[in-house]
């Protein structure tokens, strides 16, 4: 019976295991927005960790103001913040503090850590893979989300990457950490 539906069967089959190689890929990565404890302590002193006054802005235009706390881009009204963070836990020479966007108030995080943020795809972005002890052990530069993905899997197949920071390509500002899922 199944061979007289084979052009219909072959679809069918094909569908399923793209649907499987896809859950696959997006499985082999957490992305990590700033942590909950650091935006609270942050929100709570008023200041950031380098004694920079939180000061509120209101967005006025899209699609400049990607938030590390939601990994979305602001919208138009939205009270941020812009604060110096220190991305790395690990310390060391390597680990650079630099500018980012949060919401000035308590907001409700990433909610898909399995995903590659939506509103990140479109940006051309450098990834820099780390060793556990902080130290950059390679770096690349990806065109759009999906090269994103793909060079990530394959930094995360490497033993010596603990984790990888993507940053704007031209202003270095960090942007998230994708690590292997817990
Ligand atoms: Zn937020």
């Amino acid at each position: 019976m199944v061979l007289n539906e084979v052009g219909k069967a072959l679809p069918t089959h094909g569908r399923r295991l793209e649907k499987d190689i896809m859950c696959m890929t997006t499985s082999l990565l957490r992305v990590d927005a700033l942590p909950p404890d650091d935006l609270a302590r942050i929100r709570n002193q008023g200041a950031d960790d380098f004694g920079n006054q939180l000061v509120a802005m209101i967005v006025d235009s899209a699609g400049g103001t990607p938030l590390r706390c939601c990994l979305r881009e602001a919208r138009v009204g939205e009270q941020v913040a812009l604060i110096a963070y220190q991305p790395s836990r690990v310390g060391g020479p390597y680990a650079e503090v630099g500018p980012v966007f949060i919401h000035a108030a308590a907001c409700a995080g990433y909610a898909a850590p399995d995903r590659y943020p939506d509103d990140f795809r479109s940006r051309r972005q450098l990834l820099r893979a780390y060793g556990a002890d902080g130290g950059i052990v390679d770096a690349t530069i990806v065109e759009n989300g999906d090269q994103a993905e793909e060079a990530c899997a394959a930094f995360l197949a490497r033993p010596a990457v603990a984790y990888i920071h993507s940053r704007n390509v031209l202003h270095g500002c960090y942007m998230f950490t994708v690590r292997r899922p817990a």
